[in-house]
């Protein structure tokens, strides 16, 4: 049970919530008494999702649905599928799906960098657009979306030309949004993880994990929780004067 309840009767959307970090998100937004839609391309992962999160006495109301955030149609269809049952859109938005399609730039297929770019960065736009629209559309009073960039779009990584270039996309995205959105009371930040164990970091080869957790000042990977702590922050009222901000949660790595 987390010490605080800032969520209590928010409306908040997790992307990616199936998975590791964006499972994180919901679980913590759902312990601070948030009602989740936990919404991943795997319905069977947003479902398991579902299972773990926490209902208490509050209102609390959690669904898991299925979403290709890549796609302008479905995403729509979320979007009016979460108000038709809720008779609101979400107040919080955190964009966490995301996938990687490493290679070296000499070797990158022209499909590998196109698929990275339309779920890491159109999925984000995307989504952030549609959700905009309607917390404009119904009057909301406020809204906080939140976007998983990473540090690597800051900085580059060997083989991730067309993720980094993806990362370094939403940051941009952000920061204009958080310009245009600001007069309806909409907020926009990214938060930047470094390296977190999660079903993505699994795929990278023990060998430069062994090098990052070694340029890592606090000396270890990151759990997915404490970047759910960020992205709480950021969806939250402590944050209320943040916006068009990239935190970074990396344990120091590439300070500078
Ligand atoms: P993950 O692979 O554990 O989870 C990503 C989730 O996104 C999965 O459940 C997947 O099914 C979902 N997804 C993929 N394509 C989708 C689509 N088209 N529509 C909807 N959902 C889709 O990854 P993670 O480590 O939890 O990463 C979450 C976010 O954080 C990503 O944006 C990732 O780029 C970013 N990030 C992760 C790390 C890390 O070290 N793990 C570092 C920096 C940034």
């Amino acid at each position: 049970m987390a010490a605080t309840s800032r969520f209590i009767s928010r409306l908040t959307l997790v992307t990616g919530g199936g998975s590791g970090i964006g499972r994180a998100v919901s679980q913590r937004l759902a312990s601070e008494g948030a009602s989740v839609v936990v919404a991943d391309i795997s319905e069977d992962s947003a479902n398991e999702t579902l299972e773990h999160l926490q209902n208490d006495l509050r209102g609390q109301n959690h669904m898991a649905a299925a979403v290709d955030v890549s796609s302008k149609e479905s995403v729509k269809k979320l979007v009016t599928s979460i108000q038709t049952r809720y008779f609101q859109p979400p107040s919080v938005c955190v964009n966490a799906a995301g996938i990687t399609q490493d290679d070296f730039l000499l070797n990158m297929e022209e499909e590998q960098f196109d698929r990275v770019i339309q779920v890491n960065l159109k999925g984000s736009f995307l989504v952030t657009q549609a959700v905009a629209q309607a917390l404009v559309a119904c009057g909301a009073p406020k809204g906080s979306i939140i976007t998983l960039g990473s540090i690597v779009g800051k900085v580059g990584n060997l083989g991730q030309a067309n993720y980094a270039a993806s990362k370094a996309g939403v940051e941009g995205l952000t920061r204009t949004a958080a310009k245009e959105l600001s007069r309806f009371g909409i907020r926009c930040n990214c938060v930047l993880p470094g390296f977190i164990s999660t079903p993505m970091t699994e795929k990278v080869p023990e060998k430069v994990l062994v090098k990052m957790k070694s340029l890592v000042p606090l000396g270890r990977m990151g759990e997915p929780a404490e970047v759910a702590d960020v992205c709480a922050f950021l969806a939250s009222d402590d944050s209320r004067y943040v916006t068009g901000a990239s935190i970074e949660v990396t344990g120091g790595l590439f300070i500078g």
